[in-house]
Protein backbone atom coordinates (compact mmCIF):
# COMPACT_ATOMS: atom_id res chain seq x y z
CA UNK A 1 0.00 0.00 0.00
CA UNK A 2 2.66 2.40 1.02
CA UNK A 3 4.52 1.54 -2.18
CA UNK A 4 1.37 2.35 -4.19
CA UNK A 5 0.70 5.95 -2.16
CA UNK A 6 5.01 6.52 -2.76
CA UNK A 7 4.44 5.93 -6.48
CA UNK A 8 1.51 8.07 -6.82
CA UNK A 9 3.25 11.03 -5.37
CA UNK A 10 6.20 10.56 -7.38
CA UNK A 11 3.74 10.36 -10.40
CA UNK A 12 1.91 13.67 -9.31
CA UNK A 13 5.40 15.33 -8.40
CA UNK A 14 6.67 14.35 -11.77
CA UNK A 15 2.78 15.45 -13.32
CA UNK A 16 3.67 19.23 -11.37
CA UNK A 17 6.34 19.41 -12.83
CA UNK A 18 4.92 19.12 -16.59
CA UNK A 19 1.85 21.08 -15.42
CA UNK A 20 3.32 24.01 -13.55
CA UNK A 21 5.08 26.01 -15.83
CA UNK A 22 1.92 25.88 -18.26
CA UNK A 23 -0.13 26.98 -15.41
CA UNK A 24 2.19 29.64 -14.21
CA UNK A 25 2.08 31.07 -17.74
CA UNK A 26 -1.55 30.51 -18.02
CA UNK A 27 -1.89 32.42 -14.88
CA UNK A 28 0.46 35.31 -16.31
CA UNK A 29 -1.33 35.41 -19.31
CA UNK A 30 -4.77 35.92 -17.59
CA UNK A 31 -3.64 38.38 -15.22
CA UNK A 32 -2.11 40.64 -18.64
CA UNK A 33 -5.63 40.32 -20.27
CA UNK A 34 -6.89 41.55 -16.60
CA UNK A 35 -4.73 44.49 -16.49
CA UNK A 36 -5.58 45.16 -20.12
CA UNK A 37 -9.53 45.36 -19.20
CA UNK A 38 -8.77 47.77 -16.41
CA UNK A 39 -6.53 49.92 -18.42
CA UNK A 40 -9.09 49.94 -21.15
CA UNK A 41 -12.00 51.11 -19.36
CA UNK A 42 -9.98 53.30 -17.55
CA UNK A 43 -9.05 55.38 -20.85
CA UNK A 44 -12.30 54.54 -22.45
CA UNK A 45 -14.45 55.81 -20.12
CA UNK A 46 -14.75 59.71 -20.45
CA UNK A 47 -14.95 59.68 -23.58
CA UNK A 48 -18.54 60.96 -23.89
CA UNK A 49 -21.20 59.30 -26.50
CA UNK A 50 -22.73 62.14 -28.24
CA UNK A 51 -26.00 61.49 -30.86
CA UNK A 52 -27.40 57.92 -31.32
CA UNK A 53 -26.75 55.99 -34.06
CA UNK A 54 -25.87 59.24 -36.71
CA UNK A 55 -25.56 62.54 -35.20
CA UNK A 56 -23.62 62.81 -32.23
CA UNK A 57 -20.57 64.50 -30.85
CA UNK A 58 -18.46 62.70 -28.14
CA UNK A 59 -18.89 59.01 -27.34
CA UNK A 60 -20.48 59.02 -23.46
CA UNK A 61 -23.77 60.02 -22.23
CA UNK A 62 -23.31 61.61 -18.84
CA UNK A 63 -26.62 61.02 -17.85
CA UNK A 64 -29.94 59.43 -18.98
CA UNK A 65 -33.62 58.69 -17.81
CA UNK A 66 -35.92 61.49 -17.53
CA UNK A 67 -35.01 62.60 -14.08
CA UNK A 68 -34.23 66.17 -15.47
CA UNK A 69 -37.25 67.98 -16.32
CA UNK A 70 -36.01 71.33 -16.62
CA UNK A 71 -33.95 73.55 -18.89
CA UNK A 72 -32.23 74.88 -15.82
CA UNK A 73 -31.48 71.14 -14.92
CA UNK A 74 -29.65 70.47 -17.94
CA UNK A 75 -27.65 73.26 -17.83
CA UNK A 76 -26.41 72.11 -14.04
CA UNK A 77 -25.78 68.54 -14.22
CA UNK A 78 -23.53 70.01 -17.37
CA UNK A 79 -22.08 72.24 -14.68
CA UNK A 80 -21.75 69.36 -12.53
CA UNK A 81 -19.88 67.19 -15.13
CA UNK A 82 -17.31 69.77 -15.93
CA UNK A 83 -18.91 69.89 -19.36
CA UNK A 84 -19.46 73.68 -18.83
CA UNK A 85 -16.92 75.63 -17.50
CA UNK A 86 -17.79 79.62 -18.27
CA UNK A 87 -20.52 81.47 -16.71
CA UNK A 88 -21.09 82.41 -20.06
CA UNK A 89 -21.87 79.18 -21.82
CA UNK A 90 -24.45 78.43 -18.68
CA UNK A 91 -25.78 81.42 -19.32
CA UNK A 92 -26.46 81.37 -22.76
CA UNK A 93 -27.61 77.78 -22.31
CA UNK A 94 -29.93 78.70 -19.78
CA UNK A 95 -31.16 81.40 -21.86
CA UNK A 96 -32.17 79.62 -25.20
CA UNK A 97 -34.09 76.46 -23.93
CA UNK A 98 -33.45 73.48 -25.68
CA UNK A 99 -37.15 72.36 -24.67
CA UNK A 100 -37.99 74.44 -28.04
CA UNK A 101 -35.37 72.68 -30.51
CA UNK A 102 -36.46 69.02 -29.89
CA UNK A 103 -39.75 66.83 -31.61
CA UNK A 104 -42.87 66.86 -29.79
CA UNK A 105 -42.97 64.40 -27.58
CA UNK A 106 -39.07 64.23 -27.03
CA UNK A 107 -37.65 64.34 -23.96
CA UNK A 108 -35.40 67.70 -24.36
CA UNK A 109 -32.74 67.31 -21.52
CA UNK A 110 -31.46 63.80 -21.11
CA UNK A 111 -27.91 63.64 -21.94
CA UNK A 112 -28.61 62.06 -25.81
CA UNK A 113 -29.39 63.02 -29.41
CA UNK A 114 -32.80 62.77 -30.37
CA UNK A 115 -34.09 62.15 -34.21
CA UNK A 116 -34.95 64.83 -35.86
CA UNK A 117 -36.19 63.44 -39.23
CA UNK A 118 -33.93 63.19 -42.71
CA UNK A 119 -31.67 60.92 -41.04
CA UNK A 120 -30.76 63.93 -38.97
CA UNK A 121 -30.81 64.14 -35.00
CA UNK A 122 -30.11 66.89 -32.78
CA UNK A 123 -26.70 66.35 -30.86
CA UNK A 124 -26.81 66.01 -27.27
CA UNK A 125 -26.55 68.34 -24.70
CA UNK A 126 -22.87 67.61 -23.76
CA UNK A 127 -21.99 68.20 -27.14
CA UNK A 128 -23.10 71.20 -27.78
CA UNK A 129 -21.94 72.33 -24.30
CA UNK A 130 -18.19 71.04 -25.37
CA UNK A 131 -18.62 73.04 -28.65
CA UNK A 132 -19.79 76.05 -26.86
CA UNK A 133 -16.53 76.08 -24.72
CA UNK A 134 -14.36 75.47 -27.60
CA UNK A 135 -15.58 78.31 -29.48
CA UNK A 136 -16.14 80.79 -26.41
CA UNK A 137 -13.36 83.10 -26.86
CA UNK A 138 -14.58 83.34 -30.77
CA UNK A 139 -18.17 84.41 -30.32
CA UNK A 140 -17.41 87.44 -28.92
CA UNK A 141 -20.16 90.40 -28.99
CA UNK A 142 -19.69 91.68 -32.08
CA UNK A 143 -18.40 88.41 -34.12
CA UNK A 144 -19.40 86.43 -36.70
CA UNK A 145 -20.39 83.16 -36.28
CA UNK A 146 -21.25 80.16 -38.98
CA UNK A 147 -23.21 76.83 -38.03
CA UNK A 148 -22.96 74.25 -40.66
CA UNK A 149 -25.56 72.13 -40.70
CA UNK A 150 -27.78 73.77 -38.70
CA UNK A 151 -30.38 71.52 -37.96
CA UNK A 152 -32.70 72.71 -35.50
CA UNK A 153 -31.14 75.59 -35.58
CA UNK A 154 -30.54 75.21 -31.46
CA UNK A 155 -26.36 76.22 -31.39
CA UNK A 156 -27.16 79.10 -34.09
CA UNK A 157 -29.02 80.40 -31.78
CA UNK A 158 -26.86 80.66 -28.95
CA UNK A 159 -24.42 81.74 -31.17
CA UNK A 160 -26.72 84.36 -32.13
CA UNK A 161 -27.21 85.45 -28.56
CA UNK A 162 -23.12 85.52 -27.84
CA UNK A 163 -22.03 87.67 -30.99
CA UNK A 164 -25.00 89.84 -30.28
CA UNK A 165 -27.10 91.80 -32.52
CA UNK A 166 -24.08 93.43 -33.59
CA UNK A 167 -22.24 90.73 -34.50
CA UNK A 168 -23.90 87.91 -37.05
CA UNK A 169 -25.20 84.58 -36.43
CA UNK A 170 -25.59 82.40 -39.74
CA UNK A 171 -26.72 78.78 -39.80
CA UNK A 172 -26.66 77.06 -43.09
CA UNK A 173 -28.37 73.42 -43.45
CA UNK A 174 -29.62 71.20 -47.03
CA UNK A 175 -32.58 69.92 -45.96
CA UNK A 176 -35.13 72.96 -46.57
CA UNK A 177 -38.01 71.35 -44.20
CA UNK A 178 -34.97 71.60 -41.37
CA UNK A 179 -34.52 75.29 -42.52
CA UNK A 180 -37.83 76.25 -41.65
CA UNK A 181 -38.14 73.90 -38.71
CA UNK A 182 -35.44 76.15 -36.85
CA UNK A 183 -36.91 79.12 -38.07
CA UNK A 184 -40.04 78.19 -36.27
CA UNK A 185 -38.03 76.85 -33.13
CA UNK A 186 -35.70 80.36 -32.89
CA UNK A 187 -38.90 82.20 -33.35
CA UNK A 188 -39.81 80.99 -29.83
CA UNK A 189 -36.55 81.13 -28.10
CA UNK A 190 -34.96 84.19 -27.05
CA UNK A 191 -32.64 84.75 -29.92
CA UNK A 192 -36.07 85.59 -31.71
CA UNK A 193 -35.64 89.06 -31.61
CA UNK A 194 -31.73 88.54 -33.55
CA UNK A 195 -33.57 86.45 -36.15
CA UNK A 196 -35.89 89.14 -36.90
CA UNK A 197 -33.35 92.15 -37.19
CA UNK A 198 -31.41 89.92 -39.63
CA UNK A 199 -28.03 89.21 -37.66
CA UNK A 200 -29.57 86.01 -37.47
CA UNK A 201 -30.20 84.07 -40.30
CA UNK A 202 -30.48 79.94 -41.53
CA UNK A 203 -30.29 79.58 -45.37
CA UNK A 204 -30.94 76.77 -47.37
CA UNK A 205 -27.08 75.33 -49.51
CA UNK A 206 -24.80 72.65 -49.06
CA UNK A 207 -22.69 73.95 -46.01
CA UNK A 208 -19.85 72.05 -47.60
CA UNK A 209 -19.56 75.62 -49.57
CA UNK A 210 -19.80 77.58 -46.51
CA UNK A 211 -21.47 81.54 -46.97
CA UNK A 212 -19.75 83.60 -48.09
CA UNK A 213 -21.74 86.67 -47.81
CA UNK A 214 -20.50 87.02 -44.20
CA UNK A 215 -17.29 85.60 -44.46
CA UNK A 216 -14.98 85.98 -42.78
CA UNK A 217 -16.17 83.98 -39.30
CA UNK A 218 -14.34 84.12 -35.99
CA UNK A 219 -15.95 81.23 -35.49
CA UNK A 220 -17.24 78.41 -37.75
CA UNK A 221 -18.88 75.07 -36.56
CA UNK A 222 -19.73 71.93 -38.58
CA UNK A 223 -22.83 69.69 -36.92
CA UNK A 224 -21.38 67.04 -39.19
CA UNK A 225 -18.57 64.52 -39.92
CA UNK A 226 -16.88 65.28 -42.97
CA UNK A 227 -14.32 62.85 -44.70
CA UNK A 228 -12.17 65.49 -44.96
CA UNK A 229 -11.93 69.26 -43.90
CA UNK A 230 -13.69 71.51 -46.69
CA UNK A 231 -11.38 73.95 -48.14
CA UNK A 232 -14.20 76.49 -48.42
CA UNK A 233 -14.05 76.54 -44.71
CA UNK A 234 -10.57 77.20 -44.07
CA UNK A 235 -10.77 79.73 -46.40
CA UNK A 236 -13.95 81.62 -44.61
CA UNK A 237 -12.07 81.29 -41.41
CA UNK A 238 -10.62 84.80 -40.33
CA UNK A 239 -7.22 84.49 -39.21
CA UNK A 240 -7.33 84.51 -35.34
CA UNK A 241 -10.57 82.27 -36.16
CA UNK A 242 -11.35 78.89 -34.97
CA UNK A 243 -13.40 75.83 -36.21
CA UNK A 244 -14.82 72.92 -34.92
CA UNK A 245 -15.71 70.14 -36.99
CA UNK A 246 -15.88 66.38 -36.56
CA UNK A 247 -13.50 64.57 -38.74
CA UNK A 248 -13.43 60.77 -40.41
CA UNK A 249 -16.22 58.11 -41.64
CA UNK A 250 -16.61 55.33 -38.80
CA UNK A 251 -14.32 56.25 -36.76
CA UNK A 252 -14.34 60.28 -36.29
CA UNK A 253 -12.14 62.98 -34.61
CA UNK A 254 -13.91 66.07 -32.99
CA UNK A 255 -10.85 68.61 -35.05
CA UNK A 256 -10.34 71.73 -33.70
CA UNK A 257 -8.67 73.84 -36.40
CA UNK A 258 -7.28 76.87 -35.54
CA UNK A 259 -6.32 79.80 -38.28
CA UNK A 260 -3.07 81.91 -37.04
CA UNK A 261 -2.76 85.62 -37.82
CA UNK A 262 -0.46 84.60 -40.97
CA UNK A 263 -3.04 82.16 -42.07
CA UNK A 264 -0.89 78.80 -41.20
CA UNK A 265 -3.70 76.44 -40.19
CA UNK A 266 -3.07 74.23 -36.72
CA UNK A 267 -4.93 71.41 -36.50
CA UNK A 268 -5.56 69.31 -33.00
CA UNK A 269 -8.17 66.54 -32.08
CA UNK A 270 -10.51 67.00 -29.15
CA UNK A 271 -12.12 63.67 -28.52
CA UNK A 272 -14.07 60.57 -30.56
CA UNK A 273 -17.30 61.51 -32.17
CA UNK A 274 -19.91 60.39 -33.93
CA UNK A 275 -21.83 62.17 -35.35
CA UNK A 276 -24.27 62.02 -39.33
CA UNK A 277 -22.40 62.73 -42.08
CA UNK A 278 -21.14 65.55 -43.86
CA UNK A 279 -22.73 64.80 -47.29
CA UNK A 280 -25.28 65.73 -50.56
CA UNK A 281 -28.80 65.77 -49.70
CA UNK A 282 -29.51 62.74 -52.11
CA UNK A 283 -27.16 60.38 -49.93
CA UNK A 284 -28.29 61.89 -46.62
CA UNK A 285 -32.50 61.44 -47.50
CA UNK A 286 -31.33 57.78 -48.73
CA UNK A 287 -29.55 56.72 -45.15
CA UNK A 288 -25.81 56.45 -47.53
N1 LIG B 1 -26.17 70.65 -35.09
C1 LIG B 1 -27.56 70.42 -35.40
C2 LIG B 1 -27.81 69.25 -36.33
C3 LIG B 1 -26.85 68.11 -36.30
S1 LIG B 1 -27.28 66.83 -37.43
C4 LIG B 1 -28.35 70.24 -34.16
O1 LIG B 1 -27.79 69.82 -33.15
O2 LIG B 1 -29.54 70.50 -34.20
C5 LIG B 1 -26.33 67.33 -38.83
C6 LIG B 1 -27.06 68.24 -39.74
O3 LIG B 1 -26.22 68.48 -40.85
C7 LIG B 1 -28.36 67.68 -40.30
O4 LIG B 1 -29.38 68.60 -40.07
C8 LIG B 1 -28.08 67.50 -41.80
O5 LIG B 1 -29.22 67.71 -42.59
C9 LIG B 1 -27.01 68.54 -42.01
N2 LIG B 1 -26.13 68.34 -43.18
C10 LIG B 1 -25.47 67.21 -43.55
N3 LIG B 1 -24.76 67.42 -44.68
C11 LIG B 1 -24.96 68.72 -45.03
C12 LIG B 1 -24.50 69.55 -46.08
N4 LIG B 1 -23.69 69.08 -47.05
N5 LIG B 1 -24.90 70.83 -46.13
C13 LIG B 1 -25.75 71.32 -45.19
N6 LIG B 1 -26.23 70.60 -44.17
C14 LIG B 1 -25.83 69.31 -44.07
Amino acid sequence: MMYIIQLTQKKMKKVNKRIFPVAASLRTFLSLILIRVVLTAKITAPTPSTQFSPSLSRMEQYWSGSAIKKNKGMVENLQSYGIIKSRKVAEVLENIDRGLFVPNGAQPYIDSPMAIGYNATISAPHMHATCLQLLENYLQPGMHALDVGSGTGYLTACFALMVGPNGRAVGVEHIPELVSFSNKNIEKSAAAPLLKDGSLSVHECDGRQGWPEFAPYHAIHVGAAAPEIPQPLIDQLNPGGRMVIPVGNVFQDLKVVDKNSDGSISIRTETSVRYVPLTSKEAQLKGE
